[in-house]
């Protein structure tokens, strides 16, 4: 939650029922608390869409207003980041969101701009986990759905939002059309709308197994050992189970391979991220938040975690100098 001078505030993907801009970064579950404000929202219309999919809801939309803007955060489809700037003081903060700087096709690539403040998200705050360049690891994945596929079945653990409909895509790209959860499905459906091509057949629970028999490889959230134990069992055939997430660097999943396929910033693209938006003070938001603060500080940035209860009065003396404690802004 941020405080703007004279109590405006903002809430940052968190339920606030007096929230003046109850902002939606994007629409996976974590972000989503803001839903159960009964506020209106502000959020892209990819979101909002991507919301009705999900959870059969529309909350009412709110534009951002002056001195408001939403700029992409090159996560997922819909994901902004929010530039807002505090009218009576003059500082400008932006919230990341979940965020990446690796361009993902499908969710665009980041938007960059410079603001006094930023508040950043910390799901992978270890310097030591580091991402391969997309590229080599969308090529890894590509070569063993092609070489899978060629004598056995292959089912891909996802996310609905995001990283399925980008395997998708992977697929699509070499002549695979995979068959989807129905979940997976309504997500995929909105993409379209936004003009995202895709090839997929939506099947539910009872033909999954049937259809990825034909189409050779499925994509699904629901617990894939139990569906190729399935598979192999009633087409006598092979199958190979896989999970595409950033996990993959410090988890060890249950599947015959895993690939860390993120559409998050590790350590490195979060320090590239400040350098370049020259920030003068980062706020660390998230479960992880203290030991990204931490690792920041040690890499020479002023840094702290949100979650502090912390004041912004003394971080930016010279704007606050007119000694007005109604001038102060406050995150907490
Ligand atoms: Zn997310």
């Amino acid at each position: 939650m941020i405080y703007l001078s004279g109590g405006r505030r903002i809430a940052l993907d968190e339920r606030s029922k007096d929230a003046y801009l109850n902002f939606i970064s994007h629409a996976h579950e974590d972000h989503l608390a803001g839903l159960r404000s009964g506020l209106p929202a502000t959020a892209s219309r990819e979101t909002m869409e991507l919301i009705k999919a999900r959870k059969g809801v529309s909350p009412a939309m709110a534009e951002t207003g002056k001195g408001f803007e939403m700029l992409n955060a090159g996560h997922v489809l819909g994901s902004r980041q929010l530039y807002f700037e505090d009218e009576y003081n003059g500082i400008s903060y932006i919230y990341t969101g979940d965020f990446q700087m690796q361009e993902n096709e499908l969710a665009g690539r980041i938007e960059i701009r410079n603001a006094d403040i930023a508040i950043i998200d910390s799901t992978y705050p270890f310097p030591n986990v580091r991402f391969d360049e997309r590229t080599n690891v969308i090529d890894a994945i590509q070569f063993y759905a092609r070489k899978k596929t060629e004598y056995g079945r292959v089912i891909f653990s996802s996310q609905v939002l995001g990283k399925a409909q980008e395997l998708i895509k992977i697929f699509n790209d070499i002549g695979l059309t995979p068959v989807v959860s129905e979940r997976i499905g309504a997500i995929s459906n909105v993409y379209e709308r936004f003009n995202i091509k895709l090839d997929y057949i939506t099947a539910d629970e009872k033909t999954f197994i049937d259809k990825v028999a034909e189409q050779r490889i499925g994509i699904t959230e629901n617990n894939i050992k139990y569906a190729a134990e399935r598979l192999a069992e009633k087409y006598n055939t092979k199958v190979y189970t896989a999970i595409a997430t950033g996990l993959a660097k410090s988890i060890r999943f249950g599947t015959d391979v895993q690939f860390a396929l993120s559409d998050h910033a590790d350590f490195r693209q979060t320090v590239k991220y400040i350098d370049e938006g020259n920030f003068k003070y980062v706020f660390t938001k998230g479960k992880n938040a203290e030991i990204l603060a931490y690792y920041l500080r040690k890499a020479g940035y002023d840094a702290e975690a949100m979650e502090n209860g912390s004041s912004i009065g003394g971080v930016l003396t010279e704007k606050q100098k007119s000694g007005d404690n109604n001038l102060n802004s406050q995150i907490v």
